[in-house]
């Protein structure tokens, strides 16, 4: 059966799950398609992290723009929407007359930019900032921070759902009909609709082709991390940068909002968009590299690694180019196409999306919801509470006593509240970016299967139907022998 929806949105990342709660705000009939099992599965999940002050792009761009007003927004954004973001700042590095031209250069752009907070600081201020860093100066960015990228997805995405958006996982678009509106093809059904936004990420140059705006070139870049123990998050404050390039910010270390670090990323360039492995050689050389601005990086404390891949739009030369963010009326009316949405998007989407809504509204006139909520919550964390809070929340529901996930206290209370997802995700990775339930330093050793056993009791499914990640990521095989 063909389903009539107002508008509909290719892709479940930062920037769809953004697009969808500003467009939640009117009365629409919306839908979310995402070829994987939940939102945030990829390069919404796979970066630095990092919530930048907006001064590396070039004046005038959309990248520079949507950076500085996503930066002045995220305190708010973190208000509303009850996801875990920090204003810690964050410094870039230098040592030689080089590294200070370019960090002159970077402030002025900022300023440009209207970037907030840039200052110049010597030495001592730096290791008054950041101690355990190696380095004779630096730029200091005082509004540049972090956030949960998992949450804050999840967040958007929990909250256009709370106002009426349709989510439809394991949704892959295959192919577009253009005629009186859009029929959008998925292997499960058609889906017609008025308007289509093409929010696909490294999907964004196929989806673009089937409304025939052709002729984009989307080149991948992927980007390799470590990941570390979480003792080392206590000495180091802030993200800490090299010297930038004009086009590679350089080999980072990132505290996350957890405590953990982050390592990297590097910057090769990749034709497949599906491959995250991460080589042996590459995690030397990010440690290698890292060290030279931070010497903590030990083999002992690497507890996993992970990659991502930017979807940069290049011209005929190579030669990278701003956000796309357009309507062609003139082809393909009624769709938002956005191309290379690169770095900053994380930062960036909320602007994005309402720049997103405009252009929409450039073209017709849509009516408030005016039961439009903007707040959200989200799961109530149990670790790290005080004595009394925590019996408290023992007291109101006894499942908190139980702790299933050791390393990071992961109490059962929480992994079902996870498990019954507004979604309706039910995937173990779902479980476990909605609450760090195997995120610790035995990355699952302990409690990967008694998670898993509670998705069989919530879900009623078999545990050969208990999924990973992605479709066909079974974590169990089959019975070793039967019973009896
Ligand atoms: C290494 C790295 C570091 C970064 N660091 C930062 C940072 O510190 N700060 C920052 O602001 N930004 C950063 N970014 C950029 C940021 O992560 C991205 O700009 C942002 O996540 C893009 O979001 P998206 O929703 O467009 O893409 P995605 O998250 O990739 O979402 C697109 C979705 O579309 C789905 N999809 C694709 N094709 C189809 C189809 N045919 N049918 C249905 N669904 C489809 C995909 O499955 C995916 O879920 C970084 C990126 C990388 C790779």
């Amino acid at each position: 059966m063909t389903v009539t929806y107002d508008v509909v949105i290719i892709g479940a990342g930062v920037i769809g799950s953004a697009v969808a709660r500003e467009l939640s705000r009117y009365h629409l009939k919306t839908a979310v398609l995402e070829k994987n099992l939940d939102v945030c599965n990829e390069t919404s999940g796979r970066n630095s992290a990092v919530v930048h002050g907006g001064f590396a792009y070039d004046e005038g761009t959309k990248k520079a723009r949507f950076c500085v007003e996503g930066n002045r927004m995220m305190e708010q954004l973190s208000k509303e929407l009850d996801f875990p973001f920090l204003c810690c700042g964050k410094v870039l590095v230098g040592n030689t007359d080089a590294d200070m031209e370019q960090l002159r250069r970077t402030m002025e752009q900022g300023a440009k930019n209207g970037a907030e907070g840039l200052s110049l600081i010597d030495e001592k201020k730096l290791h008054e900032l950041v101690p355990a860093v190696v380095g004779k100066f630096a730029m200091w960015s005082k509004t540049s921070g972090i956030l949960d990228p998992f949450l804050y997805t999840v967040a958007l995405a929990e909250n256009a759902h709370a106002n009426g958006t349709e989510y439809f996982f394991d949704h892959e678009v295959t192919g577009i009909t253009k005629g009186e509106g859009y029929v959008l093809h998925t292997a499960r059904g058609d889906f017609r609709t008025r308007w289509v936004v093409n929010a696909a990420g490294l999907g964004c140059g196929k989806i673009s082709d089937m409304l025939g705006i052709t002729g984009y070139r989307v080149i991948g870049s992927k980007g390799n991390y470590i990941i570390l123990n979480k003792k080392l998050g206590e000495l180091l404050p802030m993200p800490v940068y090299p010297v930038p390039s004009n086009t590679y910010m350089g080999i980072h270390v990132t505290p996350t909002v957890d405590g953990n670090v982050t390592v990297g990323p590097d910057a090769e360039n990749t034709e497949d968009f599906a491959y995250y492995g991460v080589p042996q050689k590459k995690m030397e050389y990010l440690a290698e590299s890292a060290s030279k601005l931070w010497p903590h990086i030990r083999k002992e404390d690497q507890i996993r690694n992970f990659s991502g891949i930017l979807p940069k739009w290049v011209d005929a030369h190579g030669a990278i180019q701003d956000f796309q963010i357009e309507i062609r009326d003139d082809i393909a009316p009624h769709a938002v196409n956005l191309v290379g949405i690169e770095s900053p998007g994380l930062t960036a989407a909320v602007p994005i999306a309402q720049y997103v809504v405009e252009l929409m509204k450039e073209r017709e006139e849509f009516e408030e919801n005016p039961s439009f909520n903007p707040n959200r919550k989200g799961i109530v964390r149990f670790a790290g509470r005080s004595r009394a809070e925590q019996e408290a929340l023992i007291r109101q529901n006894p499942d908190y006593g139980e702790i299933v996930c050791q390393c990071e206290e992961i109490t059962r209370a929480e992994l079902l509240e996870a498990i019954r997802n507004p979604l309706g995700v039910s995937t173990m990775t779902g479980i476990k970016y909605r609450t760090r339930a195997m995120m610790g330093n035995c990355q699952a050793g302990f409690c990967q299967m008694k998670i898993e056993r509670m998705l069989e009791q919530e879900l009623g499914i078999r545990p050969e139907e208990v999924v990973y990640s992605r479709k066909g990521s079974w974590v169990l095989s089959g019975k070793l022998r039967e019973e009896g």
